[in-house]
């Protein structure tokens, strides 16, 4: 069900990272990236919802897009949080990706969520970047952007030392090769992580609720009607599952919606308000993809608010519907617990204006060119 940064809840086991046997692949669609990270496939699909894209990819070394709300069809899709939800190629190149987003991009009258065809195509138009002399033509790859750093979420300690050398270490590339870098605010961007796990959690408890064992699913016979829910949703539904139905169902609960639920509709308007703003000054924003590399495997299966602190960079392009890629920037060499050297990758995160893929694009590919 697509839930959790690590694969360790998956119904057939966790999937371990191609690069340390001993670590996760990230989540949830670790199996996927794993299989392209160890040359099992050319390339897949996975949903992104509050960076299962992303984050997995930045673990095992490889390109995440998570595109633009509404800009791919979710039809045929489980659903997790429909106002996240976002499905996105995951490659072994930046090119990869991209050939892949533009087939897969497009209005589908099976998903009424999904945009017009000339928003997705055509926005360069309309939502010229602000250092484009010419907005409608494409940025080409010797354009000089302004990227943008947030220093709300840079200065607030808890990303690991090697994570933020990396990161530091692609942005002064980033300026040796020409680009402007500055500092950019998005002031409620620390509400992110609070936000999204409360409206994340209402959308899968109630997107969860099909799953009852009478039309949809499989079923555990109870005594009684009310025994066979208990019984299939409590026996079936993994513990990840079952608590984020319960804490969705608890910030929508009457009483606690307008303290919870709605509060966080509002914050997410400002978030998306911030984004909207930074893009006015720059054309891109920078951060780490995650604040770690990939961690050992049972690490934080027992701790879910460790675990979720994992999606701090990623959740906010979700939150603002922005595509957002995770591109491979270094890699950092550990010694696992039998001896043996591995070297983790590490990913840098690129997010763009809505219906701007082409500058994740553009600005994945010389990053990728440089190492
Ligand atoms: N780690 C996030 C979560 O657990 C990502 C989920 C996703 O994108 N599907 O909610």
């Amino acid at each position: 069900f697509a839930m959790g940064g690590s694969t360790e809840n998956s119904a057939y086991g966790p999937t371990k990272n191609p690069h340390s046997l001993f670590r996760v692949s990230g989540g949830s669609s670790g199996g996927s990236v794993a299989a392209v990270a160890y040359h099992g496939c050319l390339a897949a699909l996975g949903s992104d919802t509050g960076g299962s894209v992303r984050e997995p990819s930045s673990f095992c070394g490889v390109v995440g897009l998570k595109p633009t709300y509404g800009s791919v069809s979710r039809h045929g899709l489980m659903a997790m949080g429909s106002s996240l939800d976002v499905i996105g190629p995951i490659a072994k190149t930046v090119e990869d990706a991209e050939i892949i987003f533009n087939v897969i991009k497009g209005n589908d009258p099976m998903d009424s969520t999904t945009l017009s065809d000339s928003l997705i195509n055509n926005s360069k138009k309309e939502n010229s970047s602000p250092n484009d002399q010419n907005s409608s033509s494409q940025i080409s790859s010797t354009k000089k952007m302004t990227i943008g750093v947030v220093p709300e979420l840079m200065n607030k300690g808890g990303i690991d030392p090697e994570v933020l050398k990396n990161f530091n270490e692609n942005v002064e590339a980033l300026k040796k090769a020409g680009h402007n870098i500055v500092e950019v605010s998005l002031p409620n961007i620390s509400y992110s992580l609070a936000i999204y796990y409360i409206l994340m959690p209402a959308e899968v408890s109630s997107n969860m609720a099909r799953f009852d064992g009478m039309k949809f699913g499989s079923r555990v016979e109870g005594d009684n009607l009310l025994g066979d829910y208990v019984n299939t949703r409590g026996e079936l539904l993994g513990k990840e599952v079952r608590r984020r139905i319960i804490l969705g169902t608890y910030v929508l609960s009457s009483g606690y919606a307008d303290e919870y639920y709605y509060k966080a509709q509002e914050v997410r308007k400002l978030i998306a308000l911030d984004f909207k703003n930074a893009f006015e000054k720059v054309d891109a924003i920078i951060t780490p993809t995650a604040p770690m590399p990939a961690f050992k495997l049972g690490e934080k299966s027992n701790d879910p608010l460790q675990m979720y602190l994992a999606d701090i960079f990623t959740v906010t392009a979700n939150l603002a519907g922005s595509p957002a890629i995770s591109v491979p920037s270094g890699k950092v060499t550990i010694t696992d617990p039998d001896g043996s050297i591995a070297n983790l990758p590490l990913g840098i995160q690129i997010t763009a204006p809505h219906c701007r893929e082409d500058i994740l694009f553009t600005l994945g590919k010389e990053i990728e060119g440089k190492l």
